[in-house]
């Protein structure tokens, strides 16, 4: 077994690194604060090429792993919450399900600009009364003539108001058992009949831009319904399995920022007329943090490496999901007791560890789902 990187992984990981400590980086108090969604810093993502990491060549992308493009996650996360997420969202769940589902002509049209760094994209599952059970989708969308008519609403929709394209998931029919059959639809930003508001406040992750969809008689030609119509139900699934890495890999970063913040105060900070890493207790919180941290950080890893085998990850993917997020948040906690009333104070920005990783406890499966999708892989 080869725990090491290869050239290619470890030089975008430095590159990635550089970019998000000089460019991102200084401005997250910003972008929290203001909710401002930085959209310049989101065209040099797509300059630098991170946007196409995990799509080959032929489609506009760089031809990396999903190793390669969890490091990016990760080193972006590690500088700003809102960044990451809306990273991790724009490349998994917005251009990810055209390339593993798209027809050719789909791959062209819409994978290719958003592979070259062009546009963001968002994937359009929850809606108001469909969260956790995304199998109870109202959005309705109906064959008339050559064109598929949607409507209904979308809650909470990662970079949509900035997409260029929008997968949205509606029922298209019944099964012969009587059952729902949902498909995924890619409605382009500009078509009639899509309105976006992004009004939400949020607790964390304020940056990055979530969106309410409404779709009135949103019509797209029937060409734009994504992969077989039957299986648009496996196709989220399986968009949501990895998914789930980049949102384990976005906690990694913020329990290493966490654990970096930490440790360097930690050393600084003196009572009692000593640093107080000299504390035991101090010093057990740091070793708790560094060895969760370490142990997502595998996780991902290996979850990213099973998909990069085409070999089963649903279950290694919730794994490091669950454990990486709540990682993230427990040592975000410790990071803010280690900075005592400081770590309080938004410009020591561990506050905002703490903020912006309640989100992935909730995000792309709940933790109490994460939990789930782990006992039904046991046989339960
Ligand atoms: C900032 C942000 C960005 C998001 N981005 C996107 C996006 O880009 N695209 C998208 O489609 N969605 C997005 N979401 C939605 C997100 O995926 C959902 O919030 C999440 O799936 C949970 O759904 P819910 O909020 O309706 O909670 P609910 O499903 O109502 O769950 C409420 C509580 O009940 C628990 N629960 C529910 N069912 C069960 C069960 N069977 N067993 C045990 N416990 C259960 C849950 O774990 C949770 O604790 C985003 C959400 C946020 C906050």
């Amino acid at each position: 077994m080869n725990f090491e990187l290869t050239k290619e992984q470890e030089m975008t990981r430095k590159m990635v690194r550089d970019f998000a400590e000089n460019v991102i980086q200084p401005r997250a108090i910003d972008i929290d604060i203001n909710s401002k969604f930085p959209e310049d810093i989101f065209k040099e993502i797509g300059k630098l090429g991170l946007l196409g990491i995990p799509f080959p060549e032929e489609y506009g992308g760089a031809g990396g792993d999903t190793i390669t493009y969890a490091l990016a996650v990760e080193e972006i996360g590690r500088v700003c919450g809102s960044t990451g997420l809306s990273y991790a969202a724009a490349v998994s769940l917005g251009a990810s399900p055209i390339y593993y589902f798209g027809t050719e002509e789909q791959k062209q049209e819409f994978l290719v600009p958003l592979a070259k760094g062009e546009g963001l994209a968002s994937f359009g599952l929850t809606e108001p009364n469909a969260g956790s059970d995304a199998g109870g989708t109202q959005t309705r969308a109906e064959l008339i003539g050559d064109e598929y008519i949607i409507n209904g609403e979308k809650c909470w929709i990662t970079n949509a108001e900035y997409a260029r394209s929008i997968t949205v998931t509606a029922v298209s029919g019944k099964r012969e058992d009587g059952k729902n059959i949902i498909s995924a639809f890619i409605v382009p930003r500009d078509t009639p009949g899509l309105k976006i508001n992004s009004n939400y406040d949020k607790m964390g992750v304020r940056g990055s831009n979530t969106s309410e969809i409404i779709l009135e008689d949103v019509k797209v030609p029937k060409e734009n319904i994504l992969g077989d119509p039957k299986k648009g139900f496996g196709q989220f699934l399986y968009t949501l399995d990895g998914g789930r890495i980049s949102i384990a890999a976005l906690g990694v970063g913020i329990a290493q920022a966490s654990l970096d913040r930490a440790l360097a105060y930690a050393k600084e900070r003196k009572q009692f007329g000593q640093p107080i890493s000299n504390f035991q207790a101090i010093q057990f919180k740091l070793a708790d943090m560094a060895m969760e941290v370490e142990l997502a950080r595998n996780m991902v890893f290996k979850a990213a490496w099973l998909k990069d085998q085409g070999k089963p990850f649903t279950k290694e993917s919730a794994y490091a999901k669950l454990f990486a997020s709540e990682t993230a948040f427990r040592s975000a906690n410790q990071a803010i007791q280690i900075h005592g009333g400081y770590g309080y104070m938004r410009e020591y920005e561990v506050e905002r560890y703490l903020r912006d990783a309640k989100l992935l406890e909730i995000g792309e499966g709940t933790s109490e789902i994460q939990r789930l999708v782990i006992a039904r892989k046991l046989g339960c």
